[in-house]
């Protein structure tokens, strides 16, 4: 299960989110858009996770079911539901990830290459170019951090 926020800080209502993911976002109350299920349910988990790459203001964070799970699952402290969140834990990261950089968009500035120097590099290229491919899972939830600092918007996740 994952949770996601919207920064209003970055948001412009553009209501793209929305479109994607009617269920999980909505500008019905607010010039900005507000998560509207937190968590999110595990069936519009896809919906939700579109409208993050899509959002054109990079304005939507996802928080992981590790996360989520380790601190807010009941009765987490006995060792039968220790191991058993561990295996959830285990299943969520088997997850396979693709990072792209649209080189169209991407100014080369190495935001992305100085959160995470060992899968987007600068060294060949005046954009970032991706060196792993899947991202291994201890790099995934860097990755997801530069996709969401990069000003361009310029890296997408699959
Ligand atoms: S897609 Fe991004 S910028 Fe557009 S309304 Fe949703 S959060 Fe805001
Ligand atoms: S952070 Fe974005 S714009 Fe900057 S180098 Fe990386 S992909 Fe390109």
């Amino acid at each position: 299960m994952i949770r996601v926020h919207v920064d209003p800080d970055l948001c412009i209502g553009c209501g793209i989110c929305e479109g994607d993911a009617p269920d999980v976002f909505s500008l019905a109350t607010s010039t900005v858009a507000e998560v509207i299920m937190d968590p999110v349910e595990p069936e519009f988990e896809a919906d939700a996770r579109m409208a993050t790459e899509d959002c054109p203001e990079s304005a939507i964070s996802i928080e992981n079911g590790e996360e989520l799970e380790t601190t807010t699952a009941p009765g987490a402290d006995s060792t039968d539901d220790a191991e058993e969140l561990i295996n959830d834990n285990d299943l969520e990261r088997k997850i396979e990830m693709k990072a792209i950089v649209d080189k169209d968009l991407c100014i080369g500035c190495g935001i992305c290459e100085g959160i995470v120097p060992e899968v987007f590099s600068l060294q060949n290229e005046p954009y970032a170019e991706v060196l792993l491919d899947p991202i291994p899972e201890e790099f995934q939830d860097a990755v997801r951090e530069a996709a969401e600092e990069c000003s361009e918007a310029a890296i997408t996740i699959e």
